[in-house]
């Protein structure tokens, strides 16, 4: 049996649950997880916010571990290897975003890892919240050696969420990239931007988080109620990553970008205040979202990492304190990320 902490109906605390995981299939990779971070998505799920959640609910997606052993065919993984699991454990691997390794596009939806229907028992799939779990080695990562493996954790959500926009709206050198909200997803894409050599700055309503963003990387601070300074900044950027995990007024942060610059939008799965289209179209601006990463950007971003040192900042926590490490998150109260530590379960 494995140790787990669930969620047993909506809402409800978690706590202590032995699971069942699979027996170990060909080309599976059975790892003992070591540290587990707490994503924002963990409360939405305990509590079904999004209407999705299945119970039992063990959450937990930013799983770093190492490898137990590996199934007869599994050629990417050997006996203990540092290696990561984020947001899924399984798509059809059939349709284009899956050929493309972009799973978290799949057209026959992926399947989570936690709360998603299996075959495994009990039926559903069980997260991080527990000290083991088996995953087909085409959904494993490879961790770099050189990363702290508990600061390492949250770059499986919130590292790739940050990660990918800023990819594929090809942040480089020199370009000024604003980042809105500093939370766990804000203080990875800080550092990330940063380290792809752009000019960060910082977009926050808190006149406090300046110095923690310039800590962090970012070359300016701009304060969003400061209507002088959001004027003085007016055209001047060619990315906005928007990690506000809120319903919020997203027209004053549009006049920010540059003709044919984009905003896109990370944090929030919600309605938004209704947008006035000026800001669009004077400029052809754009608004655009972005889910996680696919396998293949998902280890693109833990090698580049790896390379950059980057991890995130973290408060270890043991799986006890996990409640109230909940109710801290949804007063914004933690820097940036509470990771689970496993042994302790
Ligand atoms: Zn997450
Ligand atoms: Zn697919």
């Amino acid at each position: 049996m494995t140790k787990a902490y669930a969620s047993l109906k909506q809402a409800a605390r978690l706590k202590p649950l032995e699971i069942e995981r699979r027996a170990v299939g060909p080309n599976d990779v059975q790892i003992h997880i070591d540290y587990c971070g707490v994503c924002h998505s963990d409360i939405h799920m305990v509590n079904n916010d999004w209407g999705i959640s299945e119970y039992p609910m063990v959450p937990g997606h930013e799983i770093v571990g190492h490898v137990v052993s590996v199934g007869s065919d599994v050629t990417k993984f050997q006996e203990g290897q540092r290696v990561g699991v984020g947001y899924f454990v399984d798509s059809c691997r059939t349709c284009e975003p899956c050929k493309a390794h972009m799973e978290q596009y799949c057209e026959n939806g992926f399947k989570m890892t936690h709360g998603s229907e299996t075959d495994d028992p009990g039926g559903l799939t069980f997260g991080g919240y527990s000290d083991a779990i088996i995953v087909d080695e085409g959904y494993v990562l490879n961790v770099p050696e050189n990363l702290d493996m508990a600061n390492a954790a949250p770059l499986l959500c919130a590292g790739i969420t940050a990660y990918s926009p800023l990819r594929n709206w090809d942040v480089k050198r020199g370009d000024i990239v604003g980042v809105i909200g500093l939370g766990g997803l804000g203080h990875m894409g800080v550092k990330m931007a940063h380290a792809m050599g752009a000019h960060v700055v910082m977009i926050t309503t808190s006149q406090g988080k300046a110095v923690d963003a310039k800590s962090l990387g970012a070359d300016d601070v701009l304060i969003s109620t400061d209507q002088a300074a959001m004027a003085a900044w007016a055209g001047k950027f060619d990315f906005l990553l928007n990690t506000i995990p809120v319903a919020h007024d997203i027209v004053p942060y549009m006049s920010l970008l540059k003709l044919d610059a984009t905003m896109c939008l990370v944090g929030i799965v919600d309605e938004l205040e209704s947008v006035h289209t000026a800001p669009l179209l004077f400029g052809r601006r754009s608004v655009a979202g972005s889910l996680i990463g696919g396998t293949k950007e998902a280890q693109e971003m833990l090698d580049f990492c790896g390379e950059h040192n980057i991890t995130a900042d973290i408060e270890l926590i043991k799986m006890n304190e996990i409640n109230d490490a909940h109710k801290r998150m949804e007063k914004g109260d933690v820097k940036y990320r509470f990771v689970i530590d496993l042994k302790t379960i």
